[in-house]
């Protein structure tokens, strides 16, 4: 058995990177709830009813919400109900 060759991933490809999001999700989650700081880590998730979310992160008073995508911008908690 040899290793295989020729299938390394390029070198500028990012992997398994939650710093670079794959999708834009600022519309989504524009700013923090709480401070309206814009320096968010931003996460696509589901909620546990199974809509598609923004789990977002302040990176100034570390404040986290979930945020539905294509909803009305409200902050929610982590059981979905708005806070
Ligand atoms: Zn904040």
């Amino acid at each position: 058995m040899s290793a295989p060759r020729g299938r390394r991933p390029p070198p500028d490809e990012p992997l398994g990177s939650v710093v670079r999001p794959v999708v834009d999700d600022s519309a989504t989650a524009p700013a923090c709830h709480r401070c309206a700081d814009t320096d968010l880590t931003r996460v696509r998730v589901a909620l546990p009813d199974g809509r598609p979310a923004v789990f977002a992160a302040c990176a100034a008073c570390e404040t986290t919400a979930w945020y539905v995508v294509g909803g009305d911008g409200r902050a929610l908690g982590p059981d979905g109900t708005p806070r």
